[in-house]
């Protein structure tokens, strides 16, 4: 990690303030792409990933196996990063991962991508707290059906106590919602799963439903489909929002799609 500890500065270029970043400051990356946003309030808007590598946690049903099981990236410096998301010309960007939040210097970057004008969202599962502005701070908690032990090889067997240790944290869920911004997404794998959502959130009474996505557990168009039947309608019965996976449907869980 590549966490610098000096403070930056601001300067002027063509009227568009810009900020000077550390040089040192550095972020793994798996990959930077161009997509459209495929979950949550923001579904359907052109935004920029800045997918990072690395994650605390094992899903089994992990879509982005190359940034968790089996991480991969170079450690990319935060002006190199700036340089690129602008190449795009989209404002909107997501900083994703693995997750995100494990890396120190993910907050130069977020300080950053704001202060030229992007809106940020950072798509974490509540593990990890660090002071990193955001627009919108996109919260995925992670529930008992997430477990890696239901993959049943020696990898899933190792990480299943890791997996469990860590996937839940209410303090840095209490401060990532008090920060700004925030919605709630939890993935669903079966009908089950609805009231271990109803159970946690009932410690979250100021978490209005609008504010809550439920998304069907899915890597592939058939898994999407099939989960989707269901539980829209019942989204809409618990007075939830229900979020399809986009990029599933369109692309069938590609790589930077
Ligand atoms: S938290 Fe996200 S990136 Fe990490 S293993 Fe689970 S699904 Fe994959």
């Amino acid at each position: 990690m590549n966490g610098g500890t000096t403070s930056a500065g601001h300067f002027c270029r063509r009227g568009v303030k810009l900020f000077v970043v550390e040089s040192s400051f550095a972020v793994r990356i798996a990959e930077v792409y161009a997509s459209i946003q495929g979950e949550g309030q923001f579904a359907g808007t052109p935004s920029v990933f800045v997918r990072t590598t690395g994650c605390n946690l094992r899903c089994w049903f992990c879509d982005t196996p190359f940034t968790s099981w089996k991480p991969e990236g170079p450690h990319v410096s935060v002006a190199d990063l700036v340089r690129q998301v602008r190449e795009f010309d989209i404002n909107h960007v997501v900083l994703t991962g693995g997750e995100p939040l494990l890396q120190p210097d993910c907050v130069p970057l977020c300080e950053q991508l704001l202060t030229v004008g992007h809106f940020v969202t950072i798509e974490t599962a509540g593990t990890v707290f660090r002071p990193a502005a955001a627009s919108l701070m996109s919260i995925s908690p992670k529930l008992a059906n997430s477990s890696p032990a239901r993959t049943g090889d020696a990898d899933a067997a190792r990480w299943h106590a890791r997996h469990e240790q860590s996937r839940s944290q209410p303090e840095v869920i209490a401060k990532l919602i008090a920060a700004g911004e925030y919605q709630l997404k939890f993935v669903v794998d079966q009908p089950s799963d609805l009231a271990e959502i109803a159970t946690y959130l009932s410690d979250w009474p100021q978490v209005p439903g609008d504010r809550v996505w439920l998304m069907p557990q899915a890597r592939s168009r058939e898994e999407l489909q099939s989960r989707s039947d269901w539980l829209e309608s019942e989204a809409v019965r618990l007075g939830y929002r229900f979020s399809s996976r986009w990029q599933i449907a369109q692309f069938g869980n590609q790589r930077g799609k």
